[in-house]
């Protein structure tokens, strides 16, 4: 392990507050001192990552890694049909198909992502496969759904009367405008720490009534999120065509490798966006919103508008926080 790492894995342990004497520091080893799961951060997008969180708990609580943490996690939102963004139920595209995408990074750089996947309620798990049972990163549409079959995912109906109905009542008119829910039915990407380890996930449907074929951020390694041993790992949600044109989760792990904070990190980051995308376009709004935390236990959540709230697991427990954000809605 590099000088750096160990820095950065030191401070980890003064930044989460853990106070040992010198001799304690020096006889444990790091993985020893953050191993058990009070020492574990998860953060998730929206309000449906508190149940995702508390799940992520639950898992590395029963001896689960960081990984099976997240995915379950992650499977919490997307089994659950009243969540219109993701996995089942999801708002469909606009030929009434609802279309998933979905990834998985770790810290070592391991990453596996599936695109406009139809068909499977747990697209996040299929990821995970991706990215430990091929030689490839990402794998789209039919070939997805195929894969799938072959590790043995089940296929199921996505759309339920209820989407089906948003559908049939978007149809009427099928005007397409792109809006972020303010009220917390979004995306999910969750991040967490754990034993000293970053990774990330994030899964979705997407924007509700795009065009079919179209694929967000979310599986985007370095827009939807990413993750890196010596950083941290970041997700995002929101308008995923902004955050695709600005690689923003990678942006913000680049901006904390120079020594930001990560709120910092993530301030910087959206301003970008907002600079280049919303102020010079006074006819469009629209939401990005982010979590993000650092090997060093430094963690923030951040938007664009407000409206935008995160869950934080820290301690063992678990709380909301309306995020910070940069500007206020043009009305
Ligand atoms: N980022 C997602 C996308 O553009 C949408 C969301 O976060 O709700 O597909």
């Amino acid at each position: 392990m590099s000088n750096r790492r160990n820095f950065l894995k030191k401070s980890a342990l003064i930044g989460g507050g853990i106070l040992l004497s010198p001799l304690a520091k020096a006889e444990l080893s790091i993985p020893e001192m953050i191993s058990n799961s009070e020492d574990s951060i998860f953060l998730s997008t929206w309000n449906h990552g508190v149940p995702a969180n508390k799940k992520a708990l639950e898992i590395i609580k029963s001896g689960g890694s960081l990984l099976d943490a997240l995915e379950k996690a992650a499977n919490v939102s997307e089994s659950n049909p009243k969540n219109t963004s993701v996995g089942l139920g999801g708002m469909p595209d606009r030929d009434g198909h609802v279309t998933l995408d979905a990834a998985v990074m770790d810290g070592k750089g391991n990453a596996g992502c599936v695109c406009f996947l139809e068909g499977f309620e747990n697209p996040i798990s299929i990821a995970r496969k991706v990215m430990e049972e091929t030689p490839h990163v990402i794998l789209v549409g039919e070939g997805a759904a195929q894969f799938a079959r072959s590790q043995g995912f089940k296929e199921i109906e996505l759309l339920t009367e209820e989407s089906k109905k948003a559908w049939e009542e978007w149809s009427k008119e099928a005007k397409y405008s792109p809006e972020v829910n303010v009220e917390n039915h979004d995306t999910i990407g969750v991040v967490g720490l754990h034993k000293g380890e970053v990774a990330a996930t994030c899964t979705t449907s997407g924007m509700a009534f795009k065009m079919r074929g179209r694929v967000g951020d979310s599986p985007i390694l370095g827009a939807g999120l990413f993750a890196d041993e010596e950083v941290g790992a970041c997700a995002a949600t929101g308008l995923g065509e902004y955050v695709l044109k600005s690689q923003t989760s990678f942006l913000v792990l680049e901006l904390m490798r120079q020594g930001n904070s990560a709120e910092k990190s993530c301030k910087i980051a959206l301003e970008r966006i907002k600079t280049k995308f919303l102020d010079p376009n006074p006819e469009l709004e629209f939401q990005v919103g982010l979590v993000v935390i650092g090997i060093n236990g430094d963690y923030a959540g951040y938007s664009i508008l407000p409206g935008y709230q995160y869950a934080i697991t820290k301690r063992g427990n678990t709380e909301l926080i309306d995020a910070p954000y940069l500007a206020k809605r043009r009305g």
